[in-house]
């Protein structure tokens, strides 16, 4: 059960909410987020709603039967909206463009990129600073320096920043450069990172686990609610399977069926899910009609020379396209 409580609610109701919860043998764990303050009772037992529901303090109270709670559109069917200021919204109503290099190289490649966003009026910007690689002896990023670097350049030109934090005690001095977080899907499980995303109060895109189920995403966004943020969006990046004709198999049920499930916004990264450039604009354009609320896609000045995931990056031209075809997609699904 979630019971929303009221704001700026008195400890001993508080407290005498809290009795009432253990008293009928649930297990009451208590969340507070940068939006409202909740209980979210755990446990198997009937009950009668109303009676907790006509305390004092308590503004609304919901069962809710999956394992995961807060993220669930069983409680709260209204899509959530994450406001990244200055007129970038991400959620319902909005298709979010979040686009750059896998890695940030060096000044010049993140104003090429940063300029080719806005001449097509993008306002988020991707790039590695601390990267996951299958090799040691591979490129691992820039780290801290190239991120101030990142952050003064968009800064300077309205443009938002994601990019990937690994570890937590990188959250500290990574959160005023970034406006959101980045989990990676090696990372999708570390629930001490999420645990403490959830205290940073940025804003997070969860990506779903190289061979993740939909439950385990689902339920590793319930740690960084339930740890006190609400704003978390999930992303589809592809699973693992037998198949090798292609890097990963970008699964777009996943779109449909996790809008279904949770009123997070749900985003698809076709770079990372398919892994080939020549195929990111379809299964970008299918990501649209599969109802995502945004694409996270890989492009370079030059992909041939980039220091990641050349391979499936798009050039600004190829980008460019790819940008106008999936306007003009959306459009098209919103006319539905
Ligand atoms: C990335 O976005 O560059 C990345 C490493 O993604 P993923 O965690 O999905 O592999
Ligand atoms: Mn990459």
């Amino acid at each position: 059960m979630i019971i929303q409580l009221q704001q700026g609610i008195p400890t001993e109701l508080l407290e005498e909410i809290l009795q009432e919860v253990k008293g009928i043998g649930f297990k009451a764990n208590e969340v507070k987020t940068q939006e409202a303050h909740y209980i979210v009772g755990i446990g198997k037992k009937d009950f009668d709603i109303r009676t907790l529901g006509q305390l004092p303090g308590v503004a609304d109270i919901h069962r809710v039967s999956d394992e995961y709670k807060l993220i669930s559109r069983k409680w709260r069917v209204n899509p959530t909206l994450i406001d990244l200021g200055d007129g970038v919204v991400i959620g319902e109503g909005n298709f979010s463009i979040m686009a750059g290099p896998c890695s940030i190289e060096n000044e010049r490649q993140i104003e090429l990129v940063v300029e080719h966003l806005k001449a097509n009026n993008v306002k988020i910007m991707r790039g590695g600073v601390f990267k996951p690689r299958s090799s040691p002896y591979a490129f691992r990023g820039m780290g801290l320096e190239g991120l101030r670097m990142f952050h003064q350049l968009c800064s300077e030109n309205g443009i938002k920043i994601i990019t990937e934090v690994m570890q937590v005690s990188q959250i500290e001095d990574m959160v005023d450069y970034v406006d959101v977080f980045q989990v990676g899907a090696r990372n999708s499980q570390n629930f001490n990172l999420l645990d403490s995303l959830g205290e940073a109060q940025k804003p997070v895109l969860l990506k779903r686990g190289i061979s993740g189920t939909l439950e385990e995403l689902l339920q590793a966004a319930e740690y960084i609610f339930s740890n006190g943020n609400e704003k978390i969006m999930l992303c589809e990046r592809g699973i693992r399977s037998y198949e090798n004709a292609y890097r990963n198999v970008l699964d777009l049920n996943a779109v449909p069926v996790l809008k279904a499930k949770t009123h997070l916004p749900v985003i698809v990264d076709p770079s990372h899910g398919i892994g080939l450039r020549d195929h990111v604009e379809p299964m970008s354009l299918a990501a649209v009609m599969a109802g995502a609320d945004g694409v996270i896609y890989e492009t370079h000045q030059k992909p041939e020379e980039a220091f990641s995931d050349g391979q499936q990056t798009v050039n600004f031209q190829e980008s460019e396209r790819l940008i106008k075809r999936m306007r003009q997609a959306f459009a098209l699904r919103e006319s539905f």
